[in-house]
């Protein structure tokens, strides 16, 4: 197993642990007004149980891929709430993908990106127009492919499809929801972007500065 790699995710995971903490309080403020004000605290509770479980895996050799199957399992169980579920089936889906043994080419990062989408929308239901973070995952998964495709280097191509994700999430303060718990709330979510589209794009550009890949 490529020790490297692995390394390369835990540093990864670390990254996106300090984001929640950092935005712990905006996000449960957005998750009041237009759902139940815990999403803050369970990106905070999942994240953190990832990175756990994400060094309890490297210290036993795993491989990247293993690790972040591992790390997606303990998110779910650390976060609970729907965006805990979502976000360890994300973790789960990108660590099959990616594998033990290959180098992380961009290819499999992209293709890996793809499968969370597929992942989420499979476990939630959501298509793009529901105000949930499929929202943000659709244009990030659909630029990075493209820019990939055109031979952009994947740095810039992460920093393009991050901008569009941002785009689309910000679009999202003009719908009413329709999935997840803030659609008992209708109308009231109108004119606050969605928690978890807001919460994916703060992670996807700190992972982008993180100088990762
Ligand atoms: P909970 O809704 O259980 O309190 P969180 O507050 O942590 O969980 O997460 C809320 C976010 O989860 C929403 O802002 C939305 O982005 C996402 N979400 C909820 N339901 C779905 C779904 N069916 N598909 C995709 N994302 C969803
Ligand atoms: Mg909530
Ligand atoms: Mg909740």
């Amino acid at each position: 197993a490529s020790q490297a790699l692995a390394a390369q995710v835990v540093k990864g995971l670390e990254v996106i642990k300090q984001v929640t903490i950092d935005n712990e309080a905006e996000l449960g403020k957005l998750d009041a007004i237009a759902g139940d004000g815990d999403h803050g605290q369970g990106m905070r509770y999942g994240a953190t149980g990832a990175v756990e479980a994400a060094h309890r895996a490297a210290e036993a050799g795993a491989g990247a891929g293993t690790l972040l199957v591992r790390a997606g399992a303990q998110w779910s169980e650390s976060a609970g709430g729907t965006s805990g579920a979502l976000w360890g089936a994300i973790l789960t889906a990108f660590g099959r993908a990616l594998g033990d043994e290959t180098p992380a080419s961009p290819q499999a990062i992209v293709t890996g990106v793809r499968d969370a989408v597929d992942a989420v929308q499979r476990l939630g239901g959501a298509t793009v127009g529901d105000k949930t973070m499929v929202d943000a995952l659709i244009p990030f998964a659909d630029t990075l492919s493209a820019k990939q495709a055109e031979g952009v280097p994947l740095a810039e191509a992460w920093q393009q499809a991050t901008t569009a994700a941002q785009s689309a999430a910000d679009r999202t303060a003009d719908f009413v929801s329709k999935l997840g718990r803030s659609r008992v709330l209708g109308e009231k979510s109108l004119g606050v972007p969605d928690p978890g589209a807001t919460s994916f794009c703060m992670l996807m550009r700190a992972l982008g500065d993180a100088d990762l890949f």
